[in-house]
């Protein structure tokens, strides 16, 4: 999984008729591959260029904290899952090193099943990566 902000997206390096640099202006937060350190703007564009289906994470412009997206269901949406993902890297359990792609989404405060907006929302907050063993 690349997450990468929109903008390194919507700038080519032939846009402005110069070459790029590959650098990450200033205050723009990095590209990221799942697992590994941030990479390059270039090598992002490079990779999201070969994928026929992208999603949109939306993430604070400045910390690239992902935002939410509400949930009041039990079941947990594909885009809150994918958001869980995103924001935690691996299981949540201690120790375990799992990757957060293989695991499920926990309700860290059980969801309320009278009062659904009584606490415990499906919510990225309220939602923890857990591997089938720890979970
Ligand atoms: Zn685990």
């Amino acid at each position: 999984m690349v997450t990468v902000p929109v903008l390194h997206l919507l700038t080519s390096p032939t846009s402005t008729g110069e070459a790029s640099t590959g650098e990450v202006p200033a205050g723009e937060v990095p590209a990221e591959l799942t697992g590994l350190a941030p990479i390059p703007a270039d090598a992002a564009r490079q990779i999201v260029s070969t994928q026929s289906v992208l999603y949109r994470i939306l993430t604070d412009p400045l910390t690239g904290t992902v935002l939410d997206e509400t949930a009041q269901t039990y079941t947990i949406p594909a885009n809150v899952r994918r958001t869980v993902t995103a924001k935690h890297k691996q299981c949540a359990a201690p120790g375990c090193t799992r990757t957060a792609l293989r695991c499920q989404a926990d309700h860290i405060l059980p969801f309320n099943h009278l009062l659904p907006t009584q606490g415990g929302l499906t919510v990225p907050e309220n939602l923890q990566p857990l591997c089938q063993p720890c979970h």
